[in-house]
């Protein structure tokens, strides 16, 4: 397969159009056969569904380039149970979950080419989703919609080495108690605009969401889970009905679990225990694991001991197993590695 020439290392996260992407439409009650399409466009009716009242999902994973050169995704079946459930709760049709993996292979399959080379540090990322595109003008759930997923390739996540970040405690809520916090929506993502132009505003990387009910207990940030490690060296991630149940963050579970011996235990975590912890990271498909260093609460500093400078060990050791086994240098659990 002969790569585009691009900047492989040099392309950052941005939108880079790509010939073909998969689109399906959702009408009389049912999905059409779907297929692959070069126009990039979407045209919808002024008064679509989604324009009027957002009803639109989404999901994201990956496409790379193992060492022994072959095209592979990892645990797409998640992303597809994932929209599943997402789609459900937003009163859209499910996209049916061996039809969302289906159109995972054809898609990466048809944009080959954008698969970055082994060793680039870049991927394909890939973006499913759907949305409401019939008029829509009473409030209730659109009767037709659209699934598509387009791919674009993106640069690696850390140049030049992971920094850790610095995050703030946000004064705004990220997610109600039986919200929609639980699911990929993209309405969770235009109310956390203002959150996080705020903190990058006031020099912070990202915002630490606490519980919206009681402020006691932390949840996540606004696009990736939080992992902690104890000073005894066990994981810990929190548990809430609220948070968005990240395929990285329990990938790494199992990794600290089985590849590591470590324990791992999926628990609320009060903010009051944060000062404890060894290491903080934040989990997602865009970086696998982010390194925190620094926490701010309205002016109180928590520095993690792991410090400014590096991933602390046990982050580290996470880090380069699940790349290891996403890479193909570390057998995988069975049904993490999809080849193409
Ligand atoms: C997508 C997302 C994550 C990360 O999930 P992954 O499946 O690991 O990519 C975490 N939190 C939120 C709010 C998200 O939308």
């Amino acid at each position: 397969m002969e790569k585009k020439n691009l900047d492989w290392s040099g392309i950052g996260f941005g939108y880079i159009q790509t010939e073909q992407r998969y689109v399906s439409n959702f009408k009389d009650g049912a999905w059409d056969n779907g297929c692959l399409t070069e126009d990039s466009t979407v045209v919808l009716n002024e008064c679509a569904g989604v324009l009027q009242y957002a009803q639109t999902c989404f999901e994201g994973l990956k496409a790379y380039t193992t060492e022994d050169g072959r095209t592979v995704t990892f645990r797409p079946d998640l992303n597809a149970e994932r929209m599943f459930d997402t789609a459900k709760r937003l009163e859209m049709p499910s996209f049916p979950k061996e039809r969302f993996i289906d159109a995972v292979k054809q898609v990466i399959k048809a944009n080959e080419a954008y698969v970055p080379p082994f060793g680039s540090g870049a991927s394909l990322y890939l973006r499913p989703y759907m949305f409401g595109t019939n008029p829509v003008i009473g409030v209730k759930p659109a009767t037709e919609y659209q699934f598509r997923i387009f791919v674009t390739p993106v640069g690696p996540y850390f140049k030049g080495g992971a920094k850790p970040l610095t995050l703030c405690v946000s004064d705004f809520d990220r997610a109600a108690p039986h919200g929609t916090g639980h699911i990929k929506a993209g309405l969770n993502y235009a109310m956390s605009l203002h959150a996080i132009v705020s903190a990058h505003a006031d020099g912070y990387d990202e915002n630490m969401y606490l519980d919206a009910a009681t402020r006691t207990k932390v949840e996540e940030t606004g696009g990736a889970n939080f992992l902690f490690v104890t000073k005894d060296n066990k994981v810990v991630t929190p548990k809430s009905s609220s948070i968005l149940p990240s395929i990285t963050r329990r990938s790494l579970i199992t990794v600290a679990r089985d590849y590591l011996g470590l324990e791992a235990e999926e628990r609320e975590v009060s903010f009051d225990e944060v000062k404890d912890f060894a290491e903080c990271g934040l989990c997602g498909t865009a970086a696998v694991i982010s390194p925190v260093g620094k926490i701010v609460d309205h002016g109180n500093e928590i520095c993690l001991p792991s410090g400014m400078n590096e991933m602390g060990p046990v982050t580290k050791k996470l880090y380069d197993t699940l790349t290891g086994i996403q890479m193909g240098r570390i057998e995988p659990p069975k049904g993490w590695i999809v080849e193409i």
